[in-house]
């Protein structure tokens, strides 16, 4: 049989789940929940997602009055669900936990929320195993995500003495009007460290980093720059080939001409991938050395609207225990959502 999903929460990251949920063979998508009509509910009605409203009440006359169908409340699209990922604004999932309580229903929570909300956080590649029949998981966040890819890989190939990452974080998402800055760099937080690298230990908890972070007036990816010193000392070459493994890792040959985070979504749209996605860590290959003393560098731009939605997914598999294998899980992922390609 297959997964019941259902999408409480239909933001950015909401309605990429939900498609991603439709593209896997074994999960279907119980519908979705907003708190009001707009494009992004007119948009879901076309493709045929059954809506359901969070407080109907109050959202009911607002849908009857932009001609939108509501299929019941969300309270309803839940008991109707094996399993339901939160994707409602930071802070919001920690009180919908009452209701998954109540219902009964495992969720998977959004890095918005602390851990320990969920008391398990996520990572596909560096702890699938951690997640099988848990009640309920964290995914980290966009940044989390492609730090702890990054980091698992080359400490399981290399073992990882100490990171070191500078973030620049892109100011707002590509709707977000209230968001920036519009002009200048914001050290964010300006106390140090930030708290991504805390973060990645909710994931890794053996892997010693300091993480420093800025905001920047853009709104297309964020950008890291990442130093590792490594317990052996492989060469760039060896570095490479582990990168390569990961499909999830995608290092950009020079010869694209990949030359800022603008060329790597105009590289999705080129792809035609949905939304100009890139699901992937764009790693650029060129900048992937390690120096004298042993130590990795490399940049990679993280797409904070995207990156998670594979993880979402392995996440549904692991809590649900369809599949128990982590790497299997993600190359099912990968392979419906055209991840590496
Ligand atoms: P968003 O604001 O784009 O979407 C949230 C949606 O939830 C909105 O449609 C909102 O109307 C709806 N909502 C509000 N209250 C609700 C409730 N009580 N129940 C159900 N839905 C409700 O937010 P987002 O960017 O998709 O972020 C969602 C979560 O994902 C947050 O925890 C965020 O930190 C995390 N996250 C965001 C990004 C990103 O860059 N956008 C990346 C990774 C993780």
């Amino acid at each position: 049989d297959k997964i019941k999903v259902a999408l409480n929460g239909y933001g950015t990251i909401g309605k990429r789940v939900a498609d991603a949920v439709m593209r896997q063979d074994d999960m279907t998508l119980v519908g979705i929940a907003k708190t009001k009509p707009d494009y992004e509910a007119y948009v879901a009605s076309h493709k045929g997602y059954p809506i359901y409203a969070v407080d109907p009440a109050k959202a009911g006359p607002k849908f009857k009055a932009a001609g939108i169908e509501i299929a019941g409340s969300n309270l309803d699209m839940i008991k109707k669900a094996d399993i339901v990922v939160d994707c409602a604004p930071e802070g919001i999932g920690e009180e919908n936990k009452k209701i998954y309580e109540q219902l009964g229903k495992p969720a998977i929570f959004q890095g918005g929320e602390e851990h320990e909300v969920a008391g398990t956080s996520f990572n596909a590649a560096a702890n699938y195993g951690e997640a099988i029949g848990k009640k309920f998981v964290r995914v980290v966040s966009c940044n989390t995500t492609g730090l702890c890819r990054l980091i698992y890989a080359i400490d399981k190939a290399f073992g990882v003495q100490k990171a070191r990452v500078v973030l620049v974080r892109r100011g707002g998402d590509p709707n977000d009007a209230k968001r920036g800055p519009l002009n200048g760099i914001v050290p964010d937080p300006i106390q140090l460290p930030s708290h991504h690298g805390p973060d990645v230990q909710t994931v890794l908890p053996h892997i010693n980093i300091e993480t420093a972070a800025m905001k920047v007036p853009t709104t297309l990816m964020h950008m890291h720059f990442v130093n590792m010193s490594l317990k052996k000392r492989p060469s760039r070459e060896e570095v490479l080939d582990v990168l390569r493994q990961w499909p999830r890792l995608w290092l950009i040959p020079s010869w694209y001409n990949i030359k800022f985070t603008g060329d790597a979504i105009e590289f999705g749209r080129e792809l035609g991938r949905s939304r100009n996605d890139i699901m992937e860590n764009a790693i650029w290959e060129e900048s992937v050395t390690v120096d004298k003393e042993g130590e990795f560098n490399a940049f990679q731009a993280i797409h904070q609207e995207s990156d998670v939605i594979p993880e979402n997914i392995d996440c549904i598999r692991a809590m649900t225990g369809i599949e128990k294998d982590g790497m299997k899980s993600m190359a099912k992922t990968n392979k419906a959502l055209g991840i590496g390609n």
